[in-house]
C-alpha cells in the first residue's frame, strides 16, 4: 500500500511569503490550508532563514491556529517547539550545531583565509566578506573578467565536508555556505524524531538555498511555486514533483493538492487492482 502522506515542510522567502501585503504574514488562503492539514493526518515544519522568534511573531500575525510540528530557521541552525504557546529552542539541537562551527573553524579558517587573501591580492575580487569569528560565511564579488579564475581559486574549498555554493551556476558574485549549516540535515533528523521517512514527506521551495532538502532521500514529493528558480524547478522535474502553475503560496497550495489527489488516485487504482 502507498504510504500517506503525514508531514509538509515548506520554506518562507519566494514560497510561503510573496505575493501579498503585508509581506511578513502568510496569506489567509495559506493559513486556511495550514489549519486544514491537521484533519488530513498531516503536520508541518518550516524551513527557513528567518530566526525562530520571527517566524513564531509572523505566526500570530497571520493568525494561523495550528501549530508547526518544529520550527527550523537559520537554514538548519536553529530548531524550535512550541510549547505553552511560545517556541522553546531544543537546546541540545542547537548547542550541536555550535560544536560543529567550532570543528569547522578549527579544521577550515585557515585554509580559507589563505585562499581569500590570495583573491584580494590578486585584485580578482571586488568584494569579499568572511566572519572568521562566526560561522565562516564568506561572500565575493569577482572582478570584472575574474570569474573563472575565482571559481577555479575558490575549487579547493568546494568538496562534502567544507562548502557549498549558495548560487550553483552563478559566476560573479556567490556565497560560499558551510557543508554543516543547509536545510537537508535538519529535516532527517526531524523525520527520526518523528518516526517518519522520506515516503511519508512533501518539501516546498524556491531557491537554491532549498536544493539540500529537495532530495528523494528526504521527500516523495517535491513542489515549488512558478517564481521557482531555474535550478530548484530542474529538481522538482528530477524527483518527478510539481511545478506548479501559481506563485508563491498558492503555487504551494496547488502543489501539495496535486500531490495528494495523485497519492488518492493511486490508492485507488490499487484498490481497484486488489479487488
Ligand atoms: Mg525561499
Amino acid at each position: 500500500m502507498t504510504p500517506t502522506i503525514r508531514l509538509l515542510v515548506f520554506d518562507f522567502d519566494g514560497t510561503a511569503l510573496g505575493g501579498h501585503e503585508p509581506y511578513d504574514r502568510f496569506p489567509p488562503d495559506f493559513v486556511s490550508f495550514l489549519d486544514g492539514l491537521k484533519a488530513r493526518g498531516i503536520r508541518w515544519i518550516t524551513n527557513t532563514t528567518w530566526g525562530v522568534e520571527k517566524q513564531w511573531g509572523l505566526m500570530q500575525r497571520s493568525g494561523v491556529k495550528s501549530r508547526p510540528a518544529f520550527l527550523c530557521g537559520g537554514t538548519g541552525q536553529f530548531l524550535a517547539r512550541v510549547q505553552r504557546g511560545r517556541p522553546v529552542h531544543e537546546a541540545g539541537y542547537e548547542r550541536e550545531i555550535v560544536r560543529r562551527h567550532r570543528r569547522f573553524r578549527r579544521r577550515h579558517a585557515g585554509r580559507t583565509r589563505k585562499i581569500l587573501s590570495g583573491l584580494l591580492a590578486r585584485d580578482l575580487v571586488s568584494h569579499m566578506s568572511c566572519d572568521f569569528d562566526g560561522e565562516l560565511f564568506v561572500s565575493y564579488r569577482a572582478s570584472p573578467g575574474c570569474a573563472d579564475r575565482v571559481m577555479e581559486l575558490l575549487k579547493p574549498l568546494l568538496n562534502a565536508d567544507a562548502y557549498y555554493l549558495w548560487h550553483p551556476g552563478r559566476k560573479t558574485g556567490n556565497t560560499l555556505m558551510p557543508a554543516h549549516i543547509n536545510k537537508g540535515d535538519v529535516i532527517r533528523e526531524l523525520q527520526a524524531r518523528l518516526g517518519l521517512g522520506p515516503e511519508h514527506t512533501i518539501v516546498a521551495g524556491d531557491a537554491s538555498n532549498d536544493l539540500a532538502m529537495f532530495d528523494s532521500s528526504i521527500a516523495r514529493c517535491a513542489v515549488c511555486p512558478s517564481n521557482a528558480e531555474a535550478v530548484l524547478r530542474a529538481r522538482v522535474r528530477t524527483m518527478g514533483g510539481i511545478i506548479a502553475t501559481r506563485a508563491y503560496s498558492w503555487g504551494v497550495i496547488e502543489g501539495v493538492e496535486k500531490c495528494l489527489a495523485g497519492e488518492r488516485s493511486c490508492k485507488m487504482s490499487r484498490l481497484s487492482v486488489s479487488a
